[in-house]
């Protein structure tokens, strides 16, 4: 039996880790959830869960729900942090939304839980250092992002030295195709309609702008120790190639699948084992071909601008990952164009005092800096 508990329960990730949990519960059991606001959902998953404490960010929120149920109910950044790090778990899943993931994951793996990370920010952000804390605390950091997860799947019973290249798959998001001028006027609501996945808000936008599959790219850099210039991404619409990777011999490992992302949730949180379920498999007759292209980073910066501050490195991931957030923010609010996201982002990394070796306050200054010089841009 694994103990879990689940940093952002009400979202994409945090009800589809609840359902891979709702089908296998000899195997997982939930002793803690942590929302930032939705009260309403969350009170139905504790009445089906029964974990031991939950967490509202929302302090307002926080106190409606005591009124309502009869379990330990804590709120704020301390009550994130208390959920990261409960007695009782073993794993934490990470699937809070933004840099807000950083510091609770950081201090889960502290307290020696294993990681299945959602959060992609966090690696973006502080890979070096959370890197260096999981060695140092031997704990397992498994991706439950599907391109890693593949990677992860790739890699089984072979050497890292052996690696040649990593080859990152992408759908191309919602605006595969598109020329600049073809995006200067496009909706959110047009930006939120993904062809393949079935996903959040903020990443089905920076989907669109390519800033998720730079993000991605940061992302294996740090859970495989590949250097950038090995890390290839390539466009393939299907997404039924989940990611692969090219060894020293020529050869290539890929892993495929329908795409659910209850399929990589659930081998983050099988591993090592396999475990049946009732998800459609994948059927080949469905596909023509799967076809493959080289993505348009003219069209699509963010790519370009992603594996620049990963190259960089010290604070600038940081910087890039907290001008996108507020940019893409703006944007679903309605109150910015589509390509003023990588404009501002662009403007931010340029104006930037960069720390080389940066320390985890150095990072969420950078974070808040970045925040405060993107919000001011774009009002
Ligand atoms: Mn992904």
């Amino acid at each position: 039996m694994k103990n879990i508990s689940i940093l952002g329960s009400t979202g994409s990730i945090g009800t589809q880790t609840l359902d891979v949990i709702r089908n296998n519960k000899d195997r997982f059991n939930v002793v803690g959830l942590a929302v930032n606001s939705s009260i309403e959902v969350l009170k139905q998953q504790i009445d089906e869960f029964n974990p031991i404490a939950v967490s509202v960010y929302d302090e307002k929120k926080a106190e409606e729900l005591k009124k309502q149920v009869d379990i330990e109910i804590l709120s704020g950044k301390e009550g994130l942090n208390k959920m990261a790090t409960l007695e009782e778990a073993d794993t934490v899943i990470t699937s809070v939304v933004g840099s807000i993931g950083v510091i609770p994951t950081l201090k889960a793996i502290q307290a020696k839980k294993n990681i299945a990370l959602a959060n992609k920010e966090t690696l973006v952000t502080a890979g070096d250092i959370i890197m260096k804390e999981v060695k140092k605390n031997n704990v397992n950091l498994m991706p439950i992002d599907s391109e890693h997860s593949a990677l992860f799947q790739c890699l089984n019973g072979e050497k890292k030295e052996d690696i040649n290249r990593l080859i990152i798959t992408c759908s191309g998001g919602s605006f595969r195709g598109r020329t600049k001028e073809e995006l200067k006027d496009v909706t959110v609501k047009e930006a939120l309609n993904h062809p393949t996945w079935n996903m959040g808000g903020k990443i089905t936008i920076d989907s669109a702008t390519l800033m998720n599959k730079g993000f991605e790219v940061i992302e294996a850099h740090h859970l495989y120790n590949i250097p950038y210039e090995n890390i290839d991404v390539i466009i393939h619409p299907q997404s039924i190639i989940h990611s692969m990777i090219e060894y020293v011999d020529g050869s290539i490992m890929s892993q495929l699948g329908i795409h659910d992302m209850r399929l990589p949730i659930q081998y983050a949180l099988s591993y090592p084992k396999r475990i049946p379920n009732k998800l459609p498999k994948l059927c080949f007759e469905e596909y023509n071909s799967f076809t493959f292209s080289i993505p348009d980073i003219e069209t699509f910066p963010c790519l370009r601008y992603a594996y620049d501050a990963g190259k960089i490195g010290g604070t600038m991931p940081s910087v890039i990952n907290a001008a996108n957030e507020v940019a893409v923010r703006e944007f679903l609010k309605g109150r910015i164009r589509f390509l003023q996201i990588p404009e501002t982002i662009r403007k931010a990394m340029d104006t930037h005092n960069l720390i080389k070796n940066p320390d985890i306050d150095d990072i969420m200054k950078a974070d808040e800096w970045a925040r405060e010089f993107t919000e001011e841009e774009l009002r």
